[in-house]
């Protein structure tokens, strides 16, 4: 275990190796092979019916929303989806699997050979391979707390039994934690972009068993692998990562041996513990599910599903940089969730200027939601308001100040932009005659900032039209001020 810490001389003499396993619930209405609800939060034991619990004679019919959405997720992740996939029992005992067995998939998978492209330190992107995706269904959930007699019981919800999953295996080329953070969050986000999965770590929907071993580096054969789970967040993977790199190489450092085991992540401890080693591991005795035929995929299922595709993140966010010329960091921010990218794309394009739509969108809307705590749903302000704010200062109609004062009432009152313009109206001074006497006035009051601009220093004027702004509090109209500070400036 690390207790003084290594010095990073000594790490450095290693390389980690990981591979991350992660399984995530599909959205379908109902479960893989019955037709019972897939619905988190339902009270216990309500969602269940012969063939989930796994009754003598109860017959598995496959759901095909499920191979939809596997097949969704397989193209996403740029995996070889083979047109014969198999289904396989995997075999062990444990009470909150009814039948004995998981509906799986072993040596016949749904897809292969896909990749995942991760941003590196060095600010270049890398390919992480991806193994396999496989479809499967989930276990039950046994509850070891919250009940009178929890200390002597264990109780068991069936109702997560037979929920369809893809179980996403990626190779042992993620090199650090922060990429296996990096990868996990590509994952999520090409998941929730296509809509199968709701990724919800704290309902379980998404879960990641992290595998990782050391070597030293320049050696060519990997190291034992210890395999961690019960990680609940990305961050907590990352750090359970950090912490194991550290205890395979203090181990190895002091003479030590890493033996093949799977540890459990203890997040208010910040460590892994042993869990059971690979003498304790099962054996699962694969072999193929006699209820169920071979899962063949027609040339036009996987043709319509490659057209269901959506746009991807990445390649979403490449676009909207050059569409709307933004920064790569709003892009992200735009693309946070595939709704959110869709209601901004679609305002966008009714604005004048696409671009002034970002720029109010996240800095005026969206740092005031985030102070709030608030999504873009619960926002008082509209879309169309965001548009007409934008439009309004693109026409010069109000100040970027007048503009600030506006979105401050609208979160004041919860009303909406159009509301709030409508009635304040905000007074715009366009009388030059009364600019040009507050412009003398700022210019007489700063003859070093004159001096500055007279000697070639020209983003000064940017100077004065704020002192100006400043003296009418916002009112001057942009465009004009502009326009006359200029002028006298160069007169
Ligand atoms: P197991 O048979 O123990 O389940 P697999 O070969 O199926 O092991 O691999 C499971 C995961 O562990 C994969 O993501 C793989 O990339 C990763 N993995 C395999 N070997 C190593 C290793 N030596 N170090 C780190 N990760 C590994
Ligand atoms: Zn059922
Ligand atoms: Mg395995």
């Amino acid at each position: 275990m690390p207790t003084a810490a290594i010095s990073p001389e000594v790490m450095a003499k290693y390389e980690p190796v990981i591979g991350l396993e992660v399984h995530v619930q599909l959205l379908t209405a109902t479960k893989a092979f019955c037709g019972c609800a897939n619905h988190f939060g339902s009270a216990p034991n309500t969602n269940i019916c012969p063939v989930c619990l796994g009754l003598p004679g109860a017959l598995p019919v496959l759901n095909e929303r499920a191979v939809k959405f596997a097949t969704l997720a397989s193209l996403a992740l740029n995996c070889t989806v083979n047109q014969r996939s198999i289904f396989a029992r995997k075999n062990y005992f444990y009470p909150d699997l009814p039948k004995g067995y998981q509906i799986s998939q072993f040596d016949k998978p749904l897809a292969e050979h896909g990749w995942i492209e991760v941003p590196t330190a060095e600010g270049g992107t890398k390919r992480i391979g991806i193994t396999r995706l496989h479809m499967e269904e989930d276990a039950g959930k046994s509850l070891h707390d919250g009940f009178a007699d929890s200390a002597t019981r264990t109780y068991l919800d069936l109702n997560r039994c037979g929920t369809p999953l893809a179980e996403i295996v990626s190779e042992p080329e993620i090199r650090t934690p922060d990429e296996a953070f990096e990868y996990l969050t590509r994952l999520k986000e090409i998941l929730l972009f296509c809509e199968v999965s709701d990724c919800n770590m704290e309902e379980g929907s998404l879960r990641c068993d992290a595998n990782v071993s050391v070597r030293l580096r320049g050696a060519e054969q990997f190291g034992t692998k210890a395999e961690i789970k019960n990680v609940n967040s990305f961050r907590f993977v990352r750090a359970a990562l950090e912490y194991e790199i550290e205890r395979q190489v203090e181990v190895l450092e002091s003479g030590g041996r890493i033996v093949q085991e799977t540890r459990l992540w203890n997040a208010s401890e910040g460590r892994t513990y042993s869990m059971r080693s690979k003498e304790q591991a099962h054996d699962y005795r694969y072999f193929p599910e006699p209820d169920l035929p071979p899962l063949i995929l027609t040339r036009e299922f996987l043709e319509s599903t490659e057209a269901e595709l959506p746009e991807l993140p990445e390649a979403r966010r490449a676009r909207m940089v050059a569409d709307y010329e933004l920064a790569m960091k709003d892009a992200h921010t735009l693309t946070a969730t595939r709704a959110y990218a869709d209601r901004f794309e679609a305002a966008a394009g009714t604005a004048r200027n696409p671009r002034r739509v970002a720029n109010v969108l996240l800095s005026e809307v969206g740092g005031r939601l985030n102070a709030l705590g608030l999504e873009l749903e619960q926002s008082p302000v509209s879309m169309a308001g965001i548009v007409l704010a934008a439009d309004l200062l693109d026409e010069g109609k109000i100040s970027s100040r007048q503009m600030k004062q506006l979105f401050d009432v609208c979160f004041e009152k919860g009303e909406d932009f159009s509301a709030v313009y409508e009635r304040e109206k905000p007074q715009q001074i366009t009388d030059a005659g009364a600019l040009e006497k507050l412009i003398d006035e700022v210019l007489a009051a700063n003859p070093k900032q004159v001096e500055q601009y007279k000697a070639g220093k020209k983003t000064m004027a940017g100077f004065f039209v704020g002192q100006v702004m400043r003296a009418t509090k916002g009112q001057a109209n942009p465009a004009l001020l502009n326009e006359l500070v200029t002028r006298k400036l160069e007169a």
